[in-house]
């Protein structure tokens, strides 16, 4: 069995609309897919149940909130699409990026770019505004000469338009995703270039908030990061979970359904589903 627990669609910062990615992982043959955007669930209110016949779906989410000023991310694995506790979670979440956002605007603006909102909500369409939107606005205004460098000089960990503090905290992410049935999930532990004292005080917190699971595949790593998130999810007793964080086809390293399996010593999340 292929699993894929956490991908975007074009509800948030992927490229793919939801019909396209699901018969995508259906041609990697995934056998279980949650789709994980940012901060929103509407890529369920567009599944064609008949679309997705051979891939079996697993509601999820990906919720932003923040530890220590760093921005963290915690995935919602299997929870119940119509419950309050997501519908609140989700609502407080969009309020928040749409503040954000005009924050990111100006920042960007005393930065010497102008109508970067309005900019980036052309790139965004439907979706949740997100960084990569402001991005793809930078790259095409000529501001910046690619998305990696409007990262590395406005928009990434530190930067004036890393804007983070509106975020709901992690005890409330956590509290949400636990309400509405699911697990919550640490997503992508190594992404936040910690010290390993540092990394075990996040999931100390992040334990002690509820946190149940944490990823110990996600996206291209090595073998020596999974061996060490493997000997994290055990001797933490966390349960294990793994993605591709699949965008976009033509971020070639990143594929969806990569991970064939998890590290035998890994006790997986979907034990528990
Ligand atoms: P946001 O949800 O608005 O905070 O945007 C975060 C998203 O930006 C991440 O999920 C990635 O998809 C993307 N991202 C973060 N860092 C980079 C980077 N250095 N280059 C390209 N995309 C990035
Ligand atoms: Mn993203
Ligand atoms: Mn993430
Ligand atoms: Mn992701």
């Amino acid at each position: 069995m292929i699993y894929d627990l956490h991908c975007h669609s074009n509800c948030s910062d992927g490229t793919l609309p939801i019909s396209a990615l699901i018969a995508l992982a259906a041609e990697k043959k995934v056998d279980v897919l949650s789709i994980t955007d940012h901060d929103t669930l509407s890529a369920y209110e567009n599944i064609d149940p008949a679309a997705a016949l051979n891939v079996k779906i697993i509601p999820g989410i990906e919720f932003s909130t923040q530890w220590q000023k760093m921005g963290v991310h915690i995935l919602g694995l299997n929870i119940q699409l119509q419950h309050s506790a997501a519908e609140e979670g989700v609502a407080f979440q969009k309020k928040a990026r749409q503040e954000r956002a005009e924050k990111i605007a100006e920042k960007l603006h005393k930065a010497g770019l102008v109508d970067a909102l309005a900019g980036a909500k052309k790139f965004a369409g439907d979706a949740e505004i997100a960084r990569p939107h402001f991005a793809r606005y930078m790259v095409e205004t000529g501001f910046s000469k690619s998305i990696e460098q409007a990262f590395k000089k406005h928009l990434g960990a530190g930067k004036p338009g890393d804007v983070k503090q509106l975020w709901a905290g992690m005890d409330q992410v956590i509290r949400w995703i636990k309400d509405s049935g699911g697990v919550a999930v640490l997503a992508h532990p190594h992404k936040y270039n910690l010290t390993r004292t540092k990394l075990i005080a996040l999931l100390d917190d992040f334990i002690q908030a509820g946190g149940e699971g944490m990823e110990v595949l996600s996206g291209a790593q090595g073998n020596d990061v999974t061996a060490m998130l493997r000997d994290l999810s055990v001797q933490k007793n966390l349960l294990a979970s793994l993605g591709s964080d699949f965008h976009s086809p033509t971020a070639e390293w990143c594929r969806l359904g990569m991970h064939p399996s998890l590290p035998k010593a890994c006790t997986p999340v979907w034990s528990v589903f």
